[in-house]
C-alpha cells in the first residue's frame, strides 16, 4: 500500500501516519522527522535546511527531492509506504511522480486530514512545550499554516485529478480517525 498524506501543521500526519504504516506493514516516512534528525545530528544536511524549519518556512524543493525521494524509492520497492509532510508543494508532487511512475509505484491513496485552523492552532500550541522548536512561537505556527494553504492546498486539486483523493475529517479523537482512514482507503491496493 502507498498512501500519501496531506493535512494542515497540527492535523495529526505524524500520528495518523504512524498508525497508517503499521495497519500496512510498511514504513512511515517523515520528511519533517528526516529533517529534524539531521539537524539533531548536526549533519551537513542538518545545518542546510535547520533555518528553514525553524521559520516555518519550506525547504526549497531540491533539496527535499534529493533528500526524501530516495527514502520514498527505497520504502516503495521494499512494499509501500506512508508519506506523511512530503510531497508539499506542487513542484515536490510533479517531481514525486515522475520518479515513481516508471517503476509502477505511484501513490494508490492521498488522504487529507481536514482540520480548521483554529483546532490546528490549539494542537500546535498545546504540543509547543514538547520540544520542537516550531510549535513554540505563535509567529511560526501562523508562518506554517499560510504556507500549508498558499503551498500544499493546491495539491488536492493535483490528486483529485488523479483520481485518488479521499478526505477525512481529523478533528474526532486519534482513535475515530484511523478508523475513517482504514475505511477510506480500503480496497485501494
Ligand atoms: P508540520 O506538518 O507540523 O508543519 P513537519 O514535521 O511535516 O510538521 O514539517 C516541519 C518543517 O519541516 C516544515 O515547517 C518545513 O520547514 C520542513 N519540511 C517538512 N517537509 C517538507 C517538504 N516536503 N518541503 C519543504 N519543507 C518541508
Amino acid at each position: 500500500m502507498r498512501i500519501v498524506l496531506l493535512g494542515a501543521p497540527g492535523s495529526g500526519k505524524g500520528t495518523q501516519g504512524e498508525a497508517l504504516a503499521r495497519h500496512f506493514g510498511v514504513p512511515h516516512v517523515s520528511s519533517g522527522e528526516l529533517f529534524r534528525d539531521h539537524i539533531a545530528r548536526g549533519t551537513d544536511l542538518g545545518r542546510l535546511v535547520a533555518g528553514y524549519v525553524r521559520r516555518g518556512d519550506l525547504v526549497p524543493d531540491d533539496l527535499v527531492v534529493s533528500i526524501v525521494g530516495d527514502a520514498v524509492m527505497r520504502a516503495a520497492k521494499d512494499g509501500g509506504y506512508v508519506l506523511d509532510g512530503f510531497p508539499r508543494t506542487l513542484p515536490q508532487a510533479e517531481r514525486a511522480f515522475e520518479l515513481a511512475r516508471p517503476a509502477g509505484l505511484t501513490a494508490d491513496a492521498a488522504v487529507y486530514l481536514a482540520v480548521p485552523d483554529d483546532v490546528a492552532r490549539e494542537r500546535l500550541l498545546a504540543r509547543g512545550g514538547e520540544g520542537r522548536v516550531d510549535d513554540a512561537d505563535r509567529d511560526v505556527i501562523e508562518r506554517r499554516l499560510q504556507v500549508f494553504h498558499e503551498e500544499t492546498e493546491p495539491l488536492l486539486d493535483f490528486y483529485r485529478d488523479r483520481g485518488i483523493l479521499t478526505t477525512v475529517d481529523a478533528t474526532p479523537p486519534p482513535d475515530e480517525v484511523t478508523k475513517a482512514m482504514l475505511a477510506a482507503v480500503s480496497g485501494r491496493a
